[in-house]
């Protein structure tokens, strides 16, 4: 494969590269290096293995130094190519939240409920087969525990809000957050001079509001200075992020609540949502065309909406 990887290479030995899932800068896995050991966050689908080797290899290393491969929840952007990597990384062990683990041992009732979201014709494009993980290969890290990777310490928490099985990580090295889905999506093709533009992911199907801020305060006590978010890529001037985070999630569900009784109910969240967020993005400074910007948004505001209908009929009163 001679195709031309996004790798975007910060600080402290953590690259981002594009899984190549969707649109160039869709999703991210990242590799942590350190002198004595690899470590792979996020899996990709199927398809991103090749690219993980090829960066790996681009360093002068190899897939045998890889201690870990860690999957901040269990949806298949960032989970659907554990079974693949781990397949390719003999060394490693597969790093899960305690809630995910049993689902990457046996990937069966993932594959259905994922099927569910995205119907066959898009699982079968985006995913393909899932591959089981031998559960002897599986640790999973509850709330607070931390893992060495050579002279590096990360922390892990849980982070409920965008799905209970998700925790973040902590990387004191660089004062930063492995942050999965729970703070947000960044599209760098979204960056203006005012810096990067931020909105939450609430796909189905345990999208819960108050959970998902708590978690975001739960972060921001760290006092971060990086946020490395899985779509995609580093981001810094978290604070201000935080806070339009925090709004967005208020909007989001205030929106859900305001058409819940509504005959269009999906069509009303889905045109609020659109608008909500060009709006911002404009506001922003985002200068690109119309047409473009509905097509940066559109796949998140159907998840998004099917995400928030959920939550309406299943988990707000609960
Ligand atoms: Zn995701």
């Amino acid at each position: 494969m001679a195709e031309c990887i996004t790798a975007l290479e910060y600080e402290g030995g953590i690259t981002a590269i594009d899984s190549g899932m969707v649109r160039p800068q869709m999703a991210a896995c990242y590799l942590l290096e350190t002198e004595s050991t690899l470590a792979v966050v996020e899996a990709g689908n199927n398809d991103s293995a090749d690219r993980i080797l090829q960066v790996i290899a681009s360093r002068g290393r190899s897939p045998q130094e890889v201690s870990h491969v860690i999957v901040t929840h269990v949806h298949l952007d960032h989970a659907g190519g554990a079974g693949k990597l781990m397949q390719l990384m003999p060394n490693a062990t597969l790093v899960a939240h305690p809630r995910g683990a049993r689902h990457l041992i046996d990937p069966s009732r993932l594959e259905a409920s994922a099927r569910a979201v995205y119907g066959d014709v898009q699982f079968d494009r985006m995913y393909g087969t899932l591959i089981p993980v031998a559960g002897e290969r599986v640790i999973v890290m509850q709330d607070g525990d931390s893992l060495q990777l050579g002279q590096r310490r990360l922390e892990f928490i849980d982070t409920p809000g965008h799905a209970r099985h998700h925790f973040c990580i902590w990387d004191e090295q660089s004062r930063g957050w492995f942050t999965g889905d729970t703070f947000g999506i960044s599209y760098r093709e979204l960056d203006t001079e005012n810096g990067p533009f931020i909105f939450p992911t609430t796909t189905p199907i345990q999208f819960d509001p108050p959970a998902l801020i708590a978690s975001m305060e739960r972060m921001m006590e760290k006092d971060p200075d990086n946020m490395y978010l899985t779509h995609f890529g580093r981001v810094q001037d978290v604070r201000r992020l935080a806070a339009d985070m925090k709004l967005s999630v208020q909007q989001f569900a205030d929106l859900g609540s305001r058409f819940d009784a509504d005959k269009n109910r999906e069509e009303k969240i889905q045109t609020e949502m659109m608008d909500w967020l060009t709006g911002r993005a404009r506001n922003h400074g985002v200068g690109c065309s119309d047409t473009r910007l509905r097509d940066i948004f559109g796949n998140d505001v159907v998840l998004n909406t099917q995400g928030i209908e959920f939550w309406l009929d299943h988990g707000r009163n609960k």
